[in-house]
């Protein structure tokens, strides 16, 4: 693989009608690896379902927080059943999100810690989403230290300071096109402390469409060359190093 999305959302409409196409486009720009991430029950299954799309393409089974709300027991022993198959590799993205407290923090804590108990005993990685909760997720996480594989933090929008204190963890960290923006000054001040190799790349599509493509309002994996060019160059690495470290860290990270 020479460049994977390592966070997209590919069962989320318009990118789930015209997958075969957003692929291909994906793979002309030479991005040709993808990690489909499930933020719900309903996507969970789909994202099982397109799994045999492409051999680089895999999955990840979660339940976003804004969702806990709705969530039942069953839905999370679901989640569990699913992560066993060959190509989920990861659980997430779970996590906090105090921003749009869509729902209660008392239940976005109670659900991050079972799927953190669903990753302990499944031995899989972990993909954070943390909003306005930074501080409270690295306490669930430390609740759990031991016991926990591979964690990134997905979307990483925090500064250099909160990015220093994830990687002392042993963490990873992951960026979207949000790196391009031009408001994003303290999310690449937090790129160039971040060493080459704890350093991941993803689009968030359809979300985060990066410069100079933010017209583009629907973002695919074919967009994300811009955030990883960006990337090097905060990094002051060739473009085709950087692709080569950061699909070494992908593979090494997810264990493909
Ligand atoms: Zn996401």
């Amino acid at each position: 693989m020479k460049l994977i999305d390592s966070h997209a959302h590919l069962t989320f409409e318009p990118l789930a009608e015209a997958i075969n196409a957003v692929l291909d486009r994906s793979i002309a720009a030479g991005v040709d690896g993808w990690i489909t991430v499930g933020t719900d029950s309903k996507q969970n299954e789909q994202i099982i379902s397109i799994l045999d799309k492409h051999p680089n393409l895999f999955g990840t089974v979660g339940i976003h927080p804004h969702y806990a709300k709705d969530v039942s027991d069953s839905d999370v022993e679901r989640m569990r059943l699913l992560a066993e198959n060959e190509k989920i590799i990861a659980i997430g993205e779970t996590g906090l999100d105090f921003h749009y407290n869509f729902s209660k923090q008392d239940a976005q804590i109670e659900l991050f810690k079972k799927q953190l108990a669903i990753a302990s005993d499944t031995n899989l990685p972990l993909i954070i989403h943390s909003r306005n909760a930074f501080d409270k997720t690295i306490k669930v996480l430390d609740e759990f230290s031991g016991s926990l594989g591979n964690i990134v933090f997905h979307c990483f929008g925090g500064d250099a300071t909160r990015a220093k204190f994830i990687l002392d963890r042993g963490y990873y960290i992951s960026f979207t096109g949000m790196i391009t923006f031009k408001s994003a000054d303290s999310a690449r001040e937090a790129a160039a402390v971040v060493p080459l190799d704890r350093m991941m790349v993803e689009t968030d599509c359809p979300y985060m469409s990066p410069a100079p493509m933010r017209k583009q309002k629907i973002n695919e994996p074919a967009l994300m060359i811009h955030t990883a060019k960006k990337l090097a160059e905060i990094k002051g690495v060739g473009y085709e190093t950087f692709c080569k470290s950061v699909t070494e860290n992908t593979k090494r990270f997810f264990g493909i």
